[in-house]
């Protein structure tokens, strides 16, 4: 573990060249490099990322930015919530060593034409199926980010369960020096998983949004019981409905291959629902068949 003695402010770097130059430095120091990409209004979660950054490289950046690329037509990019400042100084009290924070010119210049396309996890059937062009931003940001910064490691919460998983094959498949870590997800103390979004939710909606976290664990334990997974998986569908949701999924799926779950690998319940006007995922490791988490 790294203990850093200080909480000076991260270096804030608005450009690919200043990043490049900050890391080439660090390199020379002979350090390790780890970066976290967020799109900013940092919450805990985000800050544990970080935080297991520090812990397994010497160096950690965190870069902030709204991917446009990443929202569709009618999503929420325009009112997607931004606190830069206060994101930074809790950057600063956990002793980040640097902020990315590039806007949208220095991301897609002009003329800007190249994306990635994606098969394998980002074709599971979970949130390809309702957001059909969200993976390829993300991947194209994401193998921007790490092209941009070239890290020892990076860190990305399960939280997006799918978005991880999609991840790892592309930086396998695209021969990227970096390791890919999979972080837990941190939750309030009701159970809800903890969101940028949340702050969207009406005080009447926040106190139902436990719901999903709850139907999720309860199901798993249910299938770990050995117990029929459709007939469960039923039944969860009904009490996430009858709790106000407008359910987009809940699926039951190997965890490596995001395919149907195979008793005796690990696998996972993955779930997408609305209430009002927001959106909320969330996902629980299921032991099936004594199948665990590797
Ligand atoms: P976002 O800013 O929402 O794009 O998230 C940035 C990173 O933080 C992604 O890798 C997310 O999976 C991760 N993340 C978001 N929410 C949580 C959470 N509650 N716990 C752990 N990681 C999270």
């Amino acid at each position: 573990m790294n203990i850093r003695m200080t909480t000076s402010a991260p270096s804030v770097l608005n450009t690919v060249a200043a990043l490049r130059r900050q890391v080439a430095g660090w390199r020379r120091a002979g350090e390790t490099v780890a970066l976290v990409p967020t799109m900013g209004a940092l919450h805990p979660g985000h800050l544990s990322l970080a935080r297991l950054a520090m812990d397994r490289a010497d160096r950690c950046i965190v870069s902030i930015f709204v991917n446009p690329t990443q929202f569709g037509p009618g999503e929420d990019f325009g009112s997607y919530p931004r606190s830069l400042e206060a994101d930074i100084a809790q950057l600063r009290d956990i002793g980040v060593d640097a902020v990315f924070t590039p806007d949208a010119t220095q991301m897609y210049p002009q003329g800007f034409a190249t994306t990635i396309a994606l098969k394998g996890p980002a074709e599971a059937g979970l949130e390809d199926k309702f957001r059909p062009t969200h993976f390829s931003g993300v991947a194209t940001v994401v193998a921007k980010l790490l092209i941009q910064c070239m890290p020892d490691l990076a860190v990305f919460g399960e939280k997006d369960f799918q978005q991880l998983a999609v991840i790892r094959r592309l930086t396998a498949d695209l021969d990227l020096p970096t390791t890919i870590f999979g972080a837990p997800t941190l939750r309030e103390a009701d159970g809800l998983a903890m969101s940028s979004r949340n702050v969207y939710l009406s005080p009447e909606e926040r106190r139902v949004a436990p719901l999903l976290r709850e139907t999720l664990g309860g199901t798993a334990d249910v299938i770990a019981a050995g117990r029929d997974p459709g007939a469960a998986i039923e039944r969860a569908c009904e009490a996430i409905e009858q709790g106000g949701f407008k359910l987009d999924y809940l699926e039951f799926r190997d965890a490596a291959s995001l395919g149907p779950a195979v008793r005796g690998q690990a696998a996972r319940l993955l779930v997408a629902a609305r209430i009002g006007r927001t959106r909320l995922i969330d996902n629980v490791a299921v032991s099936y068949g004594g199948g665990n988490e590797p």
